[in-house]
């Protein structure tokens, strides 16, 4: 198929093989499982997904690449194809018989931020991720306290999934060849939270005002929310950074403000 790539789409086209098996290898497909498969393009990864799968969903927002899919795979029954964009989605939507859904995509990395968030809407019927991302963007999921690219981004998800860096792939691995490294990681929704939040607004808050000037002390970074005592009572030294403290910190920060009101 000639087709031109659509910047504005993020498009990026797997086409190199040995990243292509390390993809479905860390994918242990069987055939009772139900995937879901955004942003097919060409279906670099749908045709190696379509046969050893009980059911294959699969969101494409460009209208000339759902109809190219149509055709290509016309011959499959166990698949369904959905021409629209997987930020409106309603994922929860497609779950059958209470079997989790898993999910795996080559993402436009413009908006994997938002659309790895839309997804965790729907956590309680997702069984895993496997997503291609920015490297930069895979750092920062994955990344501990005390570490260059920790940040929101890493405690946001890590409260919601067990986050995991699973390989690097260079720039050469796509068409158009990308910018920037990209990486495989795998997002596992928690059944049950690591530490427990009573308000996740405030928490959401929180993490962001102590990230919002990384050089300050999170004292002055809380200044307007937290009264000082709090963190003598909870035994935190309002003088470290935010890129110092743990996800069980933050939950324990983000409580006992939400207990003042
Ligand atoms: N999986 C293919 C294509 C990756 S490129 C491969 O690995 O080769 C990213 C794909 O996501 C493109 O096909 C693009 O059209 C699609 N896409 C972009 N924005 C989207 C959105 N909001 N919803 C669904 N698909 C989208």
């Amino acid at each position: 198929m000639i087709h031109q790539a659509r910047k504005r789409f993020g498009q990026n086209f797997l086409q190199d093989t040995n990243v292509i098996n390390s993809i479905i290898g860390s994918a242990m497909l069987n055939e009772t499982q139900h995937w879901v498969e955004i942003g097919a393009g060409q279906g670099a990864l749908t045709k190696r997904l379509i046969d050893k799968v009980k059911f294959l969903d699969v969101v494409e927002l460009d209208r000339d690449l759902v109809a190219f899919l149509q055709r290509q795979f016309s011959a499959h029954v166990n698949w369904q194809l959905h021409s629209a964009d997987a930020l409106q989605f309603d994922f929860s939507q497609l779950a059958r018989e209470n079997q989790k859904l898993r999910i795996i995509g080559n993402l436009p990395y413009n908006i994997s931020t938002p659309l790895m968030f839309h997804l965790l809407s729907h956590a309680y019927c997702i069984q895993d991720m496997l997503f291609m991302l920015q490297k930069e963007v895979v750092d920062r999921l994955c990344a501990l306290p005390d570490s260059k690219s920790y940040g929101r981004l890493s405690v946001m998800m890590q409260y919601y999934c067990k986050t995991e860096w699973l390989f690097d792939v260079p720039p050469e691995s796509f068409q158009p060849v990308p910018r920037v490294m990209s990486a495989m990681v795998r997002l596992i929704p928690y059944e049950i939270p690591q530490v427990t939040i009573t308000n996740v607004a405030v928490f959401e808050r929180v993490v962001a005002d102590a990230f919002s000037q990384r050089r300050k002390t999170l004292r002055n970074a809380l200044k307007k929310i937290l009264p000082e005592y709090v963190f003598t009572d909870l035994n935190i030294d309002g003088d470290r950074r935010a890129e110092t403290i743990t996800l069980s910190e933050f939950a324990q920060l983000s409580n006992a403000i939400h207990a003042l009101h």
